[in-house]
């Protein structure tokens, strides 16, 4: 699309101007972490070199510069995925954190021998093991809905399965592997309908598309700040204010307390009962500089965009004899996981990155989903909105040539 200038846009990734291996890069990994704008690299160059303090701890100049980037992320995350209030945004390590937030204050203290926690056959483990994990020390037991061959999920089923056994629901927005966008307001209604608590795994979805917390009606939202634009070891479990305020705290030490006796501790407010000891705060100043380079852009824009990719590369992936896609749903975003007749995964990746060309091989931390379809592993491609079209014809070349090496 005209509108949108990827080439201006690439001028802010510097590492996109790299060579591996002497070839131009071609970085297609950006489902398992994004590239990270200037923007976002001096933002956290500027909080070591100009603000550098520890958060709510002192009364210093510093002290309150570092606090107020920390809180000033939190502010534009509750912005950005409209959480109604700042109060139920809790700033975590990534999305493994949140989900392991969940799993130990929300279900553990809930679940009695008997009862179930229902997820989908295309989660990342870490939506199916921390549900495991309390799971084994309750009595509970962990289900799963199935998905159809086009890599959707057969949401019927998933609505049988909300039996009153549920404690709670787990269903990424977004396939890590597949790309397909599950139906998730729907499936919020129906949970509500009976009475079960829905968490959402929105790790690839803001990467692509804008999230409105709210309007999903779901519980609880976990995402991770690296897929998108910011620095690791960020991320966020939103939920709704019931949960948080009934939630125990499950990280004790710093920050989370009123008043700490030998006789009796008393805990801060959500969200800061949850945040114990000292963040990431250098990350967290990159998150806020990650939204405003989203917001800058516009995620219509940048839809457009990566739907565009998504087709085309799709269809320079059709040409080429004996390779297969896994996922085809009818609404996915711009992930595509594939195999070619005859050649392993990992050989493949392995002499595309001699080619500059960085994909991922293996089970994708998705082990059901690989069982589901009988195979130990696939390639994947995943786009972002600095992906050019010229970079899909390299990695097309890339793939005929390997392919040829490998036959
Ligand atoms: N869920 C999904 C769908 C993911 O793709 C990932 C990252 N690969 C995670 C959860 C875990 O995120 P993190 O490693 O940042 O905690």
């Amino acid at each position: 699309s005209a509108d949108f200038d990827v080439q201006r846009i690439r001028r802010d990734f510097p590492l996109l101007a790299r060579t591996v291996h002497g070839k131009p890069l071609v970085y297609f990994d950006n489902a398992n972490t994004s590239q990270k704008p200037l923007q976002v690299i001096e933002a956290v160059d500027n909080h070591y070199r100009e603000h550098n303090a520890n958060v709510a701890r002192a009364v210093h100049q510093l002290g309150e510069e570092a606090t107020a980037a920390y809180e000033n992320a939190r502010d534009k995350l509750a912005t950005f995925i409209n959480a109604g209030s700042r109060e139920d945004v809790v700033l975590t390590s990534g999305t493994t954190q949140s989900m392991n937030l969940v799993a130990y204050s929300y279900a553990l203290p809930r679940l009695k021998p008997g009862d179930a926690i229902l997820t989908t056959v295309m989660e990342h483990h870490a939506n199916i093991v921390p549900w495991q994990l309390v799971a084994a020390r309750s009595g509970a037991t962990v289900k799963a809905a199935p998905i159809d061959q086009r890599g959707e999920l057969i949401v019927e089923k998933f609505f049988d399965m909300l039996t009153p056994e549920v404690k709670l629901a787990c269903v990424t927005h977004v396939s890590n592997v597949l790309g397909t966008v599950n139906p998730v307001r729907d499936i919020a209604r129906e949970c509500r309908r009976r009475g079960i608590p829905l968490l959402v795994d929105g790790s690839q979805a803001l990467p692509h598309r804008p999230v409105d917390v709210q309007a999903l009606g779901c519980d609880f939202y976990a995402l991770t700040g690296h897929k998108m634009l910011a620095p690791t070891g960020t991320g966020v479990l939103w939920a709704k204010r019931e949960h948080l305020q009934a939630m125990p705290p499950f990280f004790g030490g710093g920050e989370m307390i009123r008043e700490v006796r030998f006789d009796g501790t008393t805990f801060a407010e959500p969200p800061h009962k949850f945040e114990a000891g000292t963040p990431n705060i250098a990350g967290f100043a990159g998150v806020g500089a990650a939204i405003d380079y989203y917001q800058s852009l516009g995620f219509s824009a940048i839809r457009a965009w990566e739907h565009e990719l998504l087709i085309y590369a799709t269809e320079r992936l059709r040409e080429i004899p004996g390779l297969r896609i896994f996922g085809e749903a009818a609404e996915k975003e711009p992930v595509i996981s594939f195999l070619i007749e005859g050649a392993q995964a990992t050989d493949m990746a392995t002499l595309l990155d001699l080619e500059g060309v960085a994909v991922r091989s293996g089970h994708h931390c998705a082990h059901p989903l690989m069982q589901f379809y009988g195979v130990p592993a696939t390639l994947r491609a995943s786009l972002a909105f600095y992906n050019t079209r010229e970079e899909v014809d390299a990695f097309v070349a890339a793939l005929l040539k390997v392919r040829k090496l490998l036959m």
